[in-house]
């Protein structure tokens, strides 16, 4: 199967989203490069990337203060993540995090919140935690990020636990490991993958995906770079919607071209040849 950016990932309660949204790790770090982020930001949203993933980590606020900048008039386009530390994932914290997240955002509610990833507070806990936020109206709804399938099936087994909107994970051509376990377990339970890092983020492992022989034919054949056949290959599977990260409109405009690309399946063969999935089941990879 291969999938493009104007298809839909569907919520388990409906909601259809994009397969391409924006990830803001890092964002906000420098003066000097803030009013490219948001109009890079902004214009990924007019590009259909209208899904903005952020998190309280991020630069400790910075960069949910910088989407919240970016947000100003078009908040009402955009659906808008932010993810919990672990330590505050529960009880009165969590409402104090979630609150100062809406702050940080100029926002009033967030559609999804997500646990940054699983710490030691008891899951129950966390849930009990996300279902007052969605009672009281502040978020919409909640889902998780890192958790292996052992602990979304514990996630599952808790009351309200089923309300769990999305996992997500690290996955990219060179982190295939949530295809053998992970990812076929979220298809049979309704939850859809948010796919991090899908670029692989930038460094040596990256190199040798956008320098592989195979990935440099394709991305020449449809003339691309091999960085947009990365991404195109990080959403061709049913059920997964990337976020990949970008500071510039030129990085912003690419990506967005490239969650229009079509792979065939003889060139989705091929990537399968050079970097195969494992075929054993491997711990979940994480940042
Ligand atoms: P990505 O795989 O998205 O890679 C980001 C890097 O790719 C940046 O250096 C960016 O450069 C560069 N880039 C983006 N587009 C292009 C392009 N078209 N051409 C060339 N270079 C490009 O890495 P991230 O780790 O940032 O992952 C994406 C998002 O996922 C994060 O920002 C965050 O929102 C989320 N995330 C969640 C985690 C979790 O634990 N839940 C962990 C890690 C990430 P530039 O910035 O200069 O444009």
């Amino acid at each position: 199967m291969s999938t493009t950016i104007s298809e839909l990932v569907t919520l388990p309660d409906g909601t259809a989203l994009p397969r391409l949204g924006q990830g803001t790790w890092s964002i906000g770090d420098h003066a000097s490069s803030r009013a490219e982020e948001i109009a890079a930001l902004r214009l990924g949203v007019e590009l259909g990337m209208n899904l903005i993933d952020t998190a309280e980590m991020y630069g400790e606020g910075r960069s949910e203060e910088l989407v919240g900048e970016a947000l100003r008039g078009i908040r009402d386009q955009v659906f808008l993540v932010s993810k919990v530390y672990p330590h505050n994932a529960a009880g009165d914290k969590l409402i104090r995090s979630c609150e100062a997240s809406l702050k940080r955002l100029g926002t009033d509610h967030l559609d999804l919140y997500l646990l940054h990833w699983r710490g030691k507070i008891p899951l129950e806990e966390t849930v009990a935690g996300m279902e007052a936020l969605v009672a009281s109206g502040l978020i919409a709804r909640w889902g998780v990020s890192n958790l292996d399938t052992a602990d979304m099936q514990e996630l599952l087994r808790i009351p309200g636990g089923n309300r769990c909107a999305v996992n997500q994970v690290l996955y990219h051509l060179g982190s295939r490991g949530i295809e053998h376990e992970l990812l076929p377990w979220l298809k049979g339970h309704k939850i859809p993958v948010m796919a991090y890092s899908p670029l692989a983020q930038a460094g040596k492992l990256r190199k040798g995906l956008t320098e592989n022989e195979t990935v440099r034919q394709i991305a020449e054949s449809h003339g691309v770079t091999p960085l947009q056949i990365l991404l195109a290959w990080s959403i061709h599977e049913g059920d997964v919607l990337a976020i990949p990260k970008a500071a510039t409109r030129e990085h912003v405009a690419q990506n967005a071209a490239a969650g229009k690309l079509v792979l065939t399946a003889d060139e989705l063969w091929q990537l399968d040849d050079a970097f195969p999935q494992p075929s054993w089941k491997v711990p979940l990879d994480m940042i």
